[in-house]
This record gives structure tokens, C-alpha cells and sequence, in this order.
């Protein structure tokens, strides 16, 4: 539904450098959030800095320009890793010259976006509430009295480095593991820290409800990502959205959804750790996997294709 005039405008922003959070996790590690930004599109942003260079991963909505304070935290340009594709990981990523990610969510097309919450739902395939949010809005706040939130622009940003599983990302000091986990998309990535245990785990997994509904998904292979994840020495996940958590709570959340899935009757197979062609999703393969407000019809709610785990969505994209 697109008719709602009475929707209240928002405000504009006071000064475009509140638009982000920059907190300091541990040495060599900066945490980025969009202040303004409701929870279910608040993606975390990792400055992650070696003792050669640095990466960022992830860039968010891009609503305001990211890439001069990215350049002003570490003195240089720097490469942005895309988790994945989702506008919230990757809305910012045109505005750096370097673009990492898997082939199968490349940005490559301008998507425009609702994110008046209703619209965004629905383009999710969600109905009214499920995004587990109360406002009319996803952000709070507007960078200009002319913004437009119905109308953002998710900008193309094609990659200049593919990334594939078992790819190694040398920071000096630090080396980051790519490993390939789809499931919440095609070409889902997380980054491993073998040395520290540190896992950056886009929207592979974090505290909260899994969304392996949305149409590009496919709960089988996320399943299987996920039990590979859990063979894994990772000591401290650092996800896509919310807060760090630990090796107790990462086998936990993968154990629910394990077991969820075996019990759901869309489940490819009643045998969850069965290696095969993932088939239960809606749609696991298409190049341009990367846009959530990609069209066609709505996998249903998150209660029949996966294996949510825990009451109404509140999960994100
Ligand atoms: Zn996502």
C-alpha cells in the first residue's frame, strides 16, 4: 500500500556527521552504525585495520556520504567488502573505488526503495507488522528538507574484486577468511579471523530471528551454512546487526534453526545435515540476487519457509 498522505514527514538531520556512530570495539576494530535508522535496516559497519591497510565491511544505506569519514578514521582510501548485497550492507558502496563481494549479490542495478515501512514490507513479502517495527518510517531522520524516504536510491556499485570461498584478505597482522554462506542470499559472505576467532558474519547470522524468507533465500542452504559455520573455532561473532555474541550463543541460535528446519514440512529434507542442490527456497540462483525490494511474489511469511525461530520477525534485510 502506497496510500498513506498522512504519514508524518520527518525531520531533517541537524548535521549530516550525526548521521553516524563511530565507537571503537577493540584495537584495530571501529564499529559504524547509522544513527537514524530503524533497527530493522541499522546494519553494523566494521572498520577492520590491519598493519598494511584497512577494510570496511559493509557501508549501509548510504543516505549520507560514508566514504570521507571511512577516509578520515584511517587516513586512506579503503576497500569496502559487501557481506552481501542487501541495501543496508551495500546502499554506500558506489561511493568507494574498491568494491568486494561475491558475483551471485553484485549491486549492479539501480534499485529504488520504499522505506516507508509499509511499502517495504510489502516489497518484501511481508505483511503490515512483520517487520517487527511500529514506525511509519525505517529512518528517523531525513539528510535535507527536499528527501524523499519513499524514493531512496540503491546506486549500482559493481564489484572490482570477486570474492570467492577461500579467498584470503591480507590486512598485515590480520588475515580475513572469505567463506561463501548462502542461504540469506545466493552470495552471502562472512569474513573469518582465524588468529582471533573473530567472526564477521553479515547476515549469515546474528542475535535474532533468521530471514531466510525473503524471495531470494533458500533455507536449505542457509541450513547447510550454518553447520558449516559450527565446525568452525570462532570464539566471537561479530554480525551484520545487533550486538557481538559468543561461541554458547552462536551454537545455540545455529542449533534452533537446525532443528526447526528438520521439523518444517517445506524442508528440503528431513535430514538437515544432507548435502545436495538446496531446493526448498523460492528462488536460490539469479544473477541480480541483491535487492530485497526485487519484485515477484512474496515466499509467504516467515513462519512457513523457514525456520524461524523466535515470534514475530524483527529480524533484518
Ligand atoms: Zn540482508
Amino acid at each position: 500500500m502506497t496510500d498513506t498522505p498522512t504519514v508524518p514527514a520527518l525531520p531533517p538531520v541537524a548535521d549530516a556527521d550525526s548521521w553516524y556512530e563511530v565507537a571503537a570495539d577493540r584495537p584495530g576494530l571501529t564499529l559504524i552504525i547509522e544513527r537514524f535508522v530503524d533497527d530493522f535496516l541499522q546494519a553494523n559497519l566494521w572498520l577492520v585495520q590491519g598493519d598494511d591497510r584497512a577494510i570496511l565491511i559493509d557501508c549501509g544505506l548510504g543516505i549520507v556520504p560514508l566514504a570521507p569519514l571511512v577516509q578520515r578514521l584511517t587516513g586512506a582510501e579503503c576497500p569496502v567488502v559487501l557481506s552481501h548485497g542487501h541495501l543496508d550492507h551495500a546502499g554506500a558502496a558506489h561511493e568507494f573505488r574498491e568494491r568486494w563481494g561475491h558475483p551471485d549479490d553484485e549491486p549492479r542495478s539501480e534499485r529504488r526503495i520504499s522505506l516507508l515501512t509499509a511499502d517495504h514490507a510489502a516489497d518484501l513479502g511481508l505483511r503490515d507488522g512483520e517487520l517487527g517495527t511500529t514506525g511509519d518510517w525505517l529512518i528517523s531522520r531525513i539528510p535535507g528538507q527536499c528527501y524523499d524516504p519513499r524514493a531512496y536510491l540503491q546506486r549500482p556499485a559493481p564489484l572490482t574484486r570477486r570474492l570467492l570461498d577461500g579467498d584470503r584478505i591480507q590486512l598485515g597482522g590480520t588475515v580475513l577468511e572469505v567463506l561463501h554462506l548462502p542461504g540469506h542470499t545466493p552470495g552471502s559472505l562472512a569474513l573469518f579471523d582465524r588468529d582471533r576467532g573473530e567472526l564477521y558474519s553479515g547476515d549469515v547470522v546474528y542475535d535474532d530471528e533468521l530471514l531466510d524468507s525473503l524471495p531470494e533465500s533458500d533455507a536449505a542452504a542457509y541450513c547447510r551454512s550454518l553447520q558449516r559455520l559450527r565446525e568452525l573455532p570462532v570464539e566471537r561473532v561479530l554480525p551484520g546487526h545487533g550486538a557481538a555474541f559468543g561461541r554458547d550463543r552462536l551454537h545455540e541460535i545455529i542449533d534452533d534453526y537446525v532443528s526447526a528446519m528438520a521439523q518444517a514440512p517445506s524442508a528440503a529434507s528431513s535430514d538437515p545435515a544432507s548435502s545436495g542442490p538446496a531446493s526448498s527456497g523460492p528462488a536460490s540462483s539469479g544473477p541480480a540476487s541483491s535487492g530485497p525490494a526485487s519484485s515477484g511474489p512474496a515466499s509467504s511469511g516467515p513462519a512457513s519457509s523457514g525456520p524461524a525461530s523466535s515470534g514475530p520477525a524483527s529480524s533484518a534485510v
